[in-house]
């Protein structure tokens, strides 16, 4: 039986800002991203309500606030995850395994990245293969790599993660520990489009069944990093780097 959180309130605190962050409208729970490979699921005829701050952007459902980790296990990241998030095993995390290669790769034989997030440790292992000094995963819903990592890391990775996490400013700031100072976080999730005002819920990125519950306008991402004290410069609409001090690794080749 899912039971889903309903807020008292029109209103709440936008979890980024304390903004007013009334309700945007809903969408059904299975409602899943529009990916390609991926299925559409009939509709349960559970209302999932969203929320967006007016002063940040932030765009996010507090449903899910009071789930538990097996809540999360038994209806989300299930036996029929992979179903609506098919590049999940192995395409994406090899894709981004490359992209840090290409970004970072000249200097593989010292750096020590963590993976965050890392799911099924693909990404990590990756790197290892290539050389990389260090490279290790640490995910809390994957029991073999649920052990919180000691120490920092001089990259911190982080794919298509933030946006399952229902507490951003939590979230970003477990991320953020783990980074050394010099050292550089690398991490994705789609910012709202420049016509997310016409899109609304219809983005395709809103999906409760893949677990998104938090999507960041530019805003809202840049204030969750500024709460640790890091800077946020983003690569593309997807890709960005959050930083306190720019480590050398970082910094453009041959200047
Ligand atoms: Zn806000």
């Amino acid at each position: 039986m899912i039971s889903l959180k309903t807020s008292a309130s029109t209103v709440v605190p936008c979890k980024v800002c304390g903004g007013e962050a009334p309700v945007y409208g809903a969408v059904d729970f299975n409602r899943n991203c529009d990916i390609p490979g991926g299925v559409t699921l009939p509709p349960l005829g559970l209302p999932v309500v969203h929320r967006r701050c007016t002063a940040c952007g932030f765009l996010f459902t507090d449903a899910f606030d009071d789930w538990s980790q097996a809540d999360f296990k038994a209806h989300i990241y299930n036996a029929d995850y992979i179903k609506v998030d098919p590049d999940y095993a192995q395409a994406r995390p090899r894709a981004n395994a490359d992209a840090v290669l290409q970004l970072f790769g000249a200097h593989k034989a010292t750096l020590r990245v963590l993976d965050f997030g890392g799911g099924n440790d693909v990404l990590a292992g990756v790197l290892r293969a290539a050389g990389v000094r260090e490279a290790v995963t640490y995910d809390p819903f994957v029991g073999e790599f649920a052990q919180p990592p000691e120490g920092t890391f001089d990259l911190v990775t982080c794919f298509e993660t933030l946006e399952h996490m229902p507490d951003p400013i939590a979230a970003t700031g477990a991320i953020a520990s783990y980074a050394a100072d010099p050292g550089l976080i690398l991490f994705s999730t789609l910012l709202q489009p420049p016509d997310f005002d016409r899109l609304g819920l219809k983005w395709w990125y809103v999906g409760p069944r893949n677990g998104h519950v938090s999507m960041f306008s530019r805003q809202a991402l840049a204030l969750a990093w500024r709460r640790h004290g890091f800077n946020l410069a983003s690569l593309t609409a997807n890709l960005h780097i959050a930083f306190k001090n720019m480590p050398a690794f970082a910094k453009r080749q041959g200047k």
